[in-house]
Parts: C-alpha cells; structure tokens; sequence
C-alpha cells in the first residue's frame, strides 16, 4: 500500500502551497480585521480580481473538471492534497470552480445544460449555489416539501429552502424540489437549474452564521423553470446530490487535516517560547499530550481521507468511508484548534488570531453537509444492516 501522491500532484501540492504562502497568507490580517469589525468574512474585490489572476495563470482553475471544457480532470486523491494546503489558511478564496456542484453537473447534464451551465462553470465564469435544505428538513433531506409540478412544457416550483449559501452571488441554484410525494427520495426527488433573477425565485433573508458567514432562506413562489432546465432523469435527483453532498464531505475532512495542522504547528512553535512558573509550556505533559493525540489524529485522518479519496477513484462504494472522514475529521479538527486556543492563553481569544474563525469554521462544519452525528449513525446503519 502506498500513500506516496505522484510526482505530479506531489508538484500540483508544491504549486498551491507557494500560492497558499505568497497570496493568500498575506490577506489574512485584512480578512480578520474585515470580520473583527462586522463585516463578514470575505474579501475585498480587489484582492479576490488579483488572486483569480495568479491562480488562473498558475494553472489553478479546472483541476477536477472535465478535460473536454479545457479541466485537468485530476483524482480525488490529487484534491485531497490541493484542499488539505488550502485548508491551512482562513483567507476564504475558491479555486474555480467549486468541485461539489461541479461533479453534480458533470454527472446529470445533458449537451444542452453542459453548454450553457457547465461550459461557463468550468472556465470560472459563474457561480453556483445549492437549496436542498428546508426548515423542517435539513440532516434529513428526504423530508423536503418543495414542490415541482409540471404546467406545459415548464415546471413551477413552490416551497422555502433555508441556509442556502452563497446565493446572491450564484448565476445559477441547483434546486432540490419533489416532483412525486408517493415516491420522495426513491424516484421522486428532482433537481433543477433556477437562473438568478428567476421570477418567484425569492431571496427572503440574509442569516448571520458565525465566523462572519451568511446563509440565506429562499422562497420559491410560483417559480416557473422551463422544462429543458430540470438536472438529470425526472425523480432521480438524490443519488447525485448524494454524489455531490460526498464530494464536499471529502474535501472538509481535507480542509479539516489542513486546519488541524496549522493549528498544531502554531502550538509547536508557540509552546517552547512561552514560559510559565519558570518552564516553556513544552515542557508541560499536559502540552506534551495534546501535541501528541493532535499529531496521531492528524495522522490518521489524513491517511482516512487519502484511503477514502483512492477507494472513490476506484469507482468503489465509500458511503461508509465518507460518514467516517466527515464526522472523524471535523471533530478532530475541532479539538486541535480548540486545544491550540488554550495554549496561547487570551492571545488564542483575541480577534487578531486565526485561530477563532478556524474554530467558528469547523464548528459550523460538524454542521453542514451532514451533522456529525448523522454520520456516526450512518455508518453503523450501513455496519449493522439496519434498512431505516
Ligand atoms: C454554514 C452552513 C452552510 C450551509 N449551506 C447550505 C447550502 O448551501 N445549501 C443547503 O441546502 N443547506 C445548507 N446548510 C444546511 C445544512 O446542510 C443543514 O443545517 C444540516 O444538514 C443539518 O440540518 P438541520 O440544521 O435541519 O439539523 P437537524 O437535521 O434538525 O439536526 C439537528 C441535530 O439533531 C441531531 N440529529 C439529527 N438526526 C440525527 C440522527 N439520525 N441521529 C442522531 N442525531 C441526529 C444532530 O445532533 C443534529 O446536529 C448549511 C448549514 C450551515 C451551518
């Protein structure tokens, strides 16, 4: 069993690091005063026009995209590299385009959709957004209640989604709607393509979420899609949403390994330098113990995460895998970053740190895209054969 990335991806891995160090490292003071002060966690147009420059001439956009629209069409494992670097910065910057609505539409669109979605989606030139949670349903998105019904040859769409993000920016939603109640998620939940600026696709509330993030509660009024733009096969929507829920949760056990790491580098280079009753706090067990389970749980998430990338390039079943590297390494994460604030003391509370958005981050993260223990029961669902 080998573990070693490839030459070239151990290159692409190099690449992203030096842009992680040189661009975006930089911007971080900027993003937590911008955050400190209420402004939310973003950032400011310029910097974002200057970065979208550098990696798209650095090779940077299209890694995982179809070679057909000028992508790299890399592994998973290779993103799990890519994503583990970027993972180690708080400055919030996307290679383009975001993989998960990305292999969701390379799954389902047909030559039509692939023109005029995927193509511009591809070449970095729209943004994307996705609404499958509802109020009443989130962990358990079975139990979503908006519905498609056909009227002619288009569709209209009636329900609320909440904590969608991104979706002022987004040219496009991919809209999770029912579109058969007798069916629901076996054959009767469809996903489509709602233009921004859709009548009746309304944006009804911004929703501060910690860290500086906003979500958003949509309201679907009459929504009138036209039939050319449902994603995919009429009521067979769940299985790539799935595909597209996996390919985020592996990216944030990435992320989760990258900001792990960080934050156990931080207490590595603070513990020795600061001292308290006459010793360095590296001399302390309790320190020396929390180095420790950070580094082996480091360890084993990030070779979890490789093993769950390597098994899906396969084309091997990883349901199980996927609940185990989400829940696993957000927690994990969470825990190292937490311990990390305690080692430095009011200097990890401050503002100042990037410390706090890495925890407000993962904290929000053992959240979305599946709560942890959602996970933890789906994998001994799938361990224990229990059909429900
Ligand atoms: C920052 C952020 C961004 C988001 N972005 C999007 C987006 O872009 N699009 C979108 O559609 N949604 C988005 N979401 C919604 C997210 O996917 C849901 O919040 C998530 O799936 C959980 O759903 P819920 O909030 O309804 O919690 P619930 O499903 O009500 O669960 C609440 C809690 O109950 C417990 N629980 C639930 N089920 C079980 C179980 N089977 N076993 C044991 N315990 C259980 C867990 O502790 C869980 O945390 C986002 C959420 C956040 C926080």
């Amino acid at each position: 069993m080998n573990f070693e990335l490839i030459e070239e991806h151990r290159m692409l891995k190099d690449l992203v690091a030096r842009f992680v160090k040189d661009e975006l490292m930089p911007l971080e003071a900027g993003v937590l005063a911008r955050e400190a002060e209420g402004k939310g966690l973003g950032l400011a147009p310029d910097d974002h026009k200057r970065l979208d420059e550098v990696s798209k001439t650095l090779g940077l956009w299209g890694l995982d995209a179809p070679e057909e629209f000028g992508g790299s069409d890399l592994p998973n494992v290779a993103m799990v590299a890519v994503n583990e670097i970027l993972g180690g910065t708080v400055t919030p910057y996307t290679l383009p385009p975001d993989s998960p609505n990305l292999r969701m539409l390379a799954a389902t669109a047909n030559d039509r959709q692939r023109e005029a979605y995927l193509a511009p989606y591809v070449a970095g030139e729209t943004i994307s957004a996705i609404g499958i949670s509802e109020p009443q349903a989130g962990g358990d998105p079975a139990g979503m209640l908006t519905r498609a019904v056909r009227d002619g040859d288009d569709w209209v769409i009636n329900g609320r989604k909440i904590w969608v993000s991104r979706v002022p920016e987004a040219d496009f939603t991919i809209l999770m709607a029912v579109t058969d109640r007798e069916k629901g998620a076996r054959g009767g939940i469809s996903a489509f393509l709602v233009d921004k600026g859709t009548p009746g696709f309304i944006v009804a509330r911004r929703i501060p979420m910690i860290g500086g993030a906003f979500t958003y509660e949509l309201v679907l009024e009459n929504c009138r899609v036209e039939g050319w733009k449902l994603l995919g096969v009429e009521g067979q929507g769940f299985a790539p949403m799935q595909l597209r829920l996996g390919t985020r949760r592996v990216q944030m056990a990435a992320w989760s390994v990258g900001m792990a790491q960080r934050a156990l580098d931080m207490i590595c280079e603070y513990a020795p330098q600061r001292k308290t009753f006459g010793l360095p706090l590296s001399e302390r067990q309790a320190i020396q113990w929390w180095v420790t389970d950070a580094a082996t749980r480091i360890h084993a998430a990030r070779l979890m995460t490789y093993d769950c990338a390597w098994k899906i390039d396969q084309g091997r079943e990883t349901r199980t895998e996927m609940s185990m590297i989400k829940a696993y390494a957000t927690e994990m994460a969470w825990e190292v970053v937490d311990r990390a604030m305690q080692t430095f003391g009011a200097m990890g509370m401050t503002k100042e740190m990037p410390l706090q958005l890495m925890a407000a981050k993962l904290r929000t993260m053992r959240i979305y895209e599946g709560p942890t223990e959602v996970h933890k029961w789906v994998v001994a669902r799938n361990l224990l054969g229990s059909k429900r």
